[in-house]
């Protein structure tokens, strides 16, 4: 069973309304009870919804793809996310690294050099960058 609203799978029974049993979910707090609840998707279904998200896909495209909401991909990715092993530890500067986009700026205090990933900004320095002309 699933939480109409957010996808969860972690629902409890929450007392009965009008006679029919009522649940709560444990992730959002939406209450509802079975008559609201929506066709569950198959694990097929979610592991699709997990390689099209690590493949670059964005989450409302896939949504849309699978005809559901993105709310719903989010907590299947989580899930699935969840059972994966640690790759790598965060801590630990890789060597090579991959940029989505890129962003220099040369400003006059100190003609210093900034890249900025996804709002974090780094100094040249940070990264081992060099400050020379190609
Ligand atoms: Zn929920």
């Amino acid at each position: 069973m699933q939480c109409p609203k957010c996808g969860s799978e972690h629902i409890r029974k929450n007392g009965h309304r009008r006679s029919k049993q009522n649940h709560i979910c444990v992730n959002c707090g939406r209450q509802f009870i079975d008559q609201y609840t929506p066709q569950g998707f198959s694990s097929e279904i979610k592991r699709l919804c997990f390689k099209m998200y690590v493949n670059g896909m964005g989450l409302r495209a896939i949504a849309r793809v699978v005809e559901t909401t993105h709310t719903s991909i989010i907590a299947w990715i989580k899930q699935i996310a969840a059972k994966l092993p640690d790759a790598y530890i965060p801590e630990q500067l890789p060597q090579v690294g991959e940029l989505d986009e890129l962003e220099t700026f040369v400003g006059r205090k100190k003609n210093q050099v900034w890249i900025r990933i996804r709002g974090r900004s780094f100094s040249a320095r940070d990264l081992g960058l060099g400050r020379r002309r190609p």
